[in-house]
This record gives structure tokens, sequence and C-alpha cells, in this order.
């Protein structure tokens, strides 16, 4: 299982409002991007598996026309509690700001290696064939498929 030891040891839970979370399998394939005005805007795509939100910030947010394609910089794993989270990080804490969420659903993978995701994504925003292919250390790009 992935280990939330990063994720717990960036923040501090007497000052955040962020959840503490545990590793959970729950069996959900569960998305969401959380649009996160921290000291840069950015948006935070993260994927319910193996008991935590694989998750990434994507600087410019998830590509929405099948001619974007745009850089997502994998950050560390978050709880699956997480996937609800919206409101305020407290200033001086890691990520201070505003987290909204800004698309929710759920996904198929169609494929999942090291150097590639391949999902169908199904929210209100996202809704097709999407792909991750990673470039290098913690980088990706994030593309959405051409249709048929
Ligand atoms: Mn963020």
């Amino acid at each position: 299982m992935p280990s939330l030891d990063e994720y717990r040891k960036k923040r501090d839970f007497a000052k955040t409002a962020e959840p503490e979370g545990e590793t959970r399998e729950s069996g959900q394939r569960r998305f969401v991007v959380q649009k996160h005005q921290a000291r840069t805007l950015h948006y935070d795509f993260r994927l319910e598996h193996g008991g935590v939100l694989v998750s990434w910030a994507v600087p410019k947010g998830p590509p929405e026309a099948t001619s974007q394609r745009r850089l997502a910089i994998q950050t560390e794993d978050h709880p699956i509690d997480y996937i609800d989270f919206e409101g305020e990080i407290a200033e001086g804490e890691y990520g201070a700001g505003t987290v909204e969420i800004w698309d929710s659903g759920h996904y198929e993978e169609r494929m999942w290696t090291e150097k590639e995701i391949k999902l169908t994504l199904h929210g209100q925003r996202l809704e097709g064939n999407y792909v991750l292919i990673h470039t290098d250390a913690n980088r990706w790009l994030f593309i959405k498929e051409r249709e048929g």
C-alpha cells in the first residue's frame, strides 16, 4: 500500500482543516479536481487508486480539448477523505489558500503503468478518454484523447 507519510509530514493537523485520513481501499474509482488558489493558482487532479488519492498539480487546469497538452506535476498521495475537501487552508500552513471542487466523478482505468495511465473520466466537466504520460521525475503530460 502507498503511504501517507509525506502528506502528514507537510501538515500540522492542529492548524489545518484538511483531513488526516488513512489509507483504505474503498473499491471505488472516483476522481476529483480541486481548484486551489494558493500562492499560485493550480488545479489538483486526484484519482482514487490503491487506497489513496494519487495526485497531480496541473498549473493550467485539465485539458478540455484534444489539442491541449497540460503539464501535470505528481505530488504526494493524499488520503481518500480528501476527495470532498473544500475550504480554507490556514495562513502559514502548507498550501495556504482556498480549495474548491472544480469537478468530480468516477473513472474507468484502461491502463496503469509507471509510464502511462489511460482513463475514461465521467465527471461534470471532464468526460471521455484521457491519458497521462510520464516524462521525467515527477512530470507528466495530461492529454485528452481524440474521439472515436
Ligand atoms: Mn494544491
